[in-house]
């Protein structure tokens, strides 16, 4: 897809591996400016030496203070994608409090937090922007052992809609994309197992996961004016396995 995203500045949280890293790249070949953030240097250091203009922050954005420290000078963002979450498996008789914080802190928190942030600065300079919130297909179906990674982007997808709702006016589109299994890091955390990638499989009518590009395409596609009326939305990217 030919979306130009000169004269764009994005930043990217979650960008030192998986979907978040592409994502970048995928900017900044669009043309835009990047500020690629994450919280482990050594992916940040081999993300600019691939991509020797990407900008960086390496900051836990769990930690509000030095995130608002970390992002305070990186001047305009026109277009946001957060995109760090973690994950973590248990079965719901066993879930932890620390393993429930740990997801919110990241996934749900550390989202709003960061959007915060970039939204008041859009608002302020009342140009609008674009939001894409990476959620899944677990805020949508239950998978097993999944419960707070369930929940937490189940939440996700309904910040999505809040924040759309308050943020439209100002012209800000918030949207999220809610990806199938991805063979990353994180995919492999819980479907290694051919036995249970098999019977995900099998419910995923298309018969395959989604590759790290599909989820790309469908973020920068939010992201551009070629969806310039689509706000509020939750985009499946998952060969059909929420349809089914
Ligand atoms: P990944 O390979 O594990 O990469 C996640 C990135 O986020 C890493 O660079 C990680 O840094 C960073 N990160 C995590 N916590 C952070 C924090 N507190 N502060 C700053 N950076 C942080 O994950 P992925 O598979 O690309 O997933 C990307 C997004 O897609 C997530 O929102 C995930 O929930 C969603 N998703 C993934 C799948 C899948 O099957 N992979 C499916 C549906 C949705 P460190 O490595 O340094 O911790």
């Amino acid at each position: 897809m030919e979306a130009s995203l000169a004269c764009k500045r994005a930043l990217v949280t979650g960008a030192g591996k998986g979907i978040g890293r592409a994502t970048a790249k995928a900017l900044l070949e669009c043309g835009a400016e990047v500020i690629a953030v994450t919280r482990t240097q050594s992916d940040l250091d081999s993300l600019i030496q691939e991509c020797p203009k990407m900008l960086t922050a390496c900051v836990d954005i769990c930690n509000w203070e030095a995130t608002e420290d970390a992002l305070k000078d990186i001047g305009p963002v026109d277009l946001l994608v957060n995109n760090a979450a973690v994950a973590s498996l248990q079965p719901f008789l066993e879930v932890t409090q620390e393993a429930f914080d740990k997801l919110f802190d990241t996934n749900v928190k550390a989202l709003l937090h960061v959007s915060q942030i970039i939204a008041k600065g859009m608002k302020c300079r009342g140009e609008g922007g674009a939001i894409v919130n990476i959620s899944s297909q677990a805020s949508q179906c239950a998978l097993q052992d999944h419960a707070v990674y369930c929940a937490s982007k189940g939440a996700v997808d309904m910040l999505t809609k809040v924040m759309a709702l308050e943020l439209g006016p100002h012209k800000i589109r918030v949207n999220s994309v809610n990806p199938t299994v991805v063979m990353t890091a994180m995919g492999r955390i819980g479907w290694s197992d051919p036995a249970k990638s098999e019977r995900m499989l099998s419910r995923i009518p298309l018969g395959k996961f989604a590759e790290v590009e599909d989820v790309v395409n469908a973020i920068i596609f939010l992201l551009s004016d070629k969806s310039a009326m689509i706000n509020g939305v939750t985009l499946p990217v998952d060969g059909g396995f929420l349809a089914s």
